[in-house]
C-alpha cells in the first residue's frame, strides 16, 4: 500500500509530459493517492486530459489563476467530485518573456513587475484560501515549487526571482496561518529542469550545463525526482514539517564558488 493511500490531491500546471506537474502526478498517483487536475487555456486542454485518464483520473477543470472567478468557479466543481481535499500542489509560474532576459532592470516595467508576481506569488495564497474549507482539519498538505533565483541573484532570471522571494515569504505565513487547523505549506526548491516554463530563461541550456558540471551530484535533477520528494512533503510521512523550502536540486544550493578548482 502506497503512502497516500486515501488522499485526495488537486494538481495543477500541467502543461507538458516535462512539466515537473507530471513528476509530482506520477509519484502520487503511484502511493495511491486519488488526482484531480487543472489547466490553464483550452489549449492545454486535451493534453491535461490525456495526463488525467492515464493517472485513472476523470476530473479536470479550468483554472486560470489570473481570473478570481475561475479559482473560486475551480473549488465549487471540485466540490461536486469531493467532499474534502487533502493535498493541493501549485506548480505555476509565468513572466513575461522580455523580463527574463538581459539585466534586471532592462524589461523592468510596472507591468512585468505585477504580472509575474500575480501569476507566480499571488496565486498561491489565492488557491490556499479558496482550498481552505475543503482542506481543513484533515492533516492536509499545500506544495509550490520555487527556484534558488529567490535568495541569489542569478543571472536572467531577474523579476521571477523576485517574484519567487514574495512566493517562499507567502509559504512561511500560509504554513503559521493554517498550522492551527492540520494543514502545512512548502516549497520545493528544485533545480533547473528543461520544461516549457525553463524555456522561456535566456540561456536556460547554459545553465543546466553549469549545473551538470558543478553540483555535488555532477547532474542536473530529473521529474522524478521532485516528483518523489513532492509525494513525501504531502504525505503524513511529512506530519512534522511545515513552511520549509526543500531543496532538491543535486546539492547546488550549497556551494560557495564553482569554476575555480577541480572541486573534489
Ligand atoms: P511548465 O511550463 O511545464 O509549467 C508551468 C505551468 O504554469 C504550466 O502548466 C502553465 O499552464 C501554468 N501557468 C502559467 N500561467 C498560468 C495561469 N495564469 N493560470 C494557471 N496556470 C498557469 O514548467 P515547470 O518548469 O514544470 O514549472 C512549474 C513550476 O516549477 C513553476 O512555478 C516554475 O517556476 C517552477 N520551477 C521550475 C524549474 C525548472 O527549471 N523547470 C525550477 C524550479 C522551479
Amino acid at each position: 500500500m502506497g503512502f497516500l493511500q486515501g488522499k485526495r490531491a488537486l494538481i495543477t500546471g500541467i502543461a507538458s509530459q516535462r512539466s515537473i506537474a507530471n513528476g509530482i502526478a506520477e509519484a502520487m498517483r503511484r502511493e495511491g493517492a486519488e488526482l484531480a487536475f487543472t489547466y490553464q487555456s483550452d489549449k492545454l486542454k486535451s493534453r491535461v486530459e490525456d495526463a488525467a485518464a492515464e493517472y485513472g483520473s476523470n476530473i479536470v477543470i479550468p483554472l486560470d489563476v489570473a481570473e478570481d472567478a475561475q479559482i473560486e468557479a475551480c473549488f465549487a466543481e471540485l466540490g461536486k467530485h469531493w467532499d474534502g481535499l487533502d493535498i493541493l500542489v501549485h506548480s505555476i509560474g509565468f513572466a513575461p518573456r522580455e523580463a527574463i532576459e538581459g539585466g534586471y532592470l532592462d524589461g523592468l516595467t510596472r507591468e512585468n513587475f505585477r504580472i509575474a508576481h500575480d501569476i507566480s506569488a499571488y496565486s498561491l495564497s489565492a488557491l490556499a484560501k479558496a482550498a481552505r474549507p475543503m482542506m481543513s482539519g484533515r492533516n492536509g498538505s499545500i506544495l509550490t515549487l520555487t527556484y534558488l533565483g529567490a535568495e541569489r541573484a542569478l543571472a536572467n532570471y531577474n523579476v521571477m526571482g523576485v517574484a519567487k522571494a514574495a512566493l517562499e515569504a507567502s509559504v512561511r505565513y500560509l504554513a503559521l496561518n493554517l498550522g492551527p487547523e492540520g494543514t502545512r505549506v512548502n516549497a520545493i526548491s528544485a533545480g533547473p529542469i528543461k520544461t516549457l516554463a525553463a524555456a522561456g530563461i535566456a540561456n536556460f541550456r547554459k545553465m543546466l550545463g553549469h549545473v551538470e558540471s558543478y553540483a555535488p551530484m555532477r547532474r542536473s535533477v530529473t521529474i522524478e525526482d521532485v516528483g518523489n520528494v513532492a509525494a513525501f512533503l504531502c504525505s503524513d510521512l511529512a506530519a512534522g514539517v511545515t513552511g520549509e523550502i526543500t531543496y532538491v536540486d543535486a546539492g547546488y544550493n550549497i556551494l560557495g564558488m564553482t569554476g575555480v578548482g577541480d572541486e573534489h
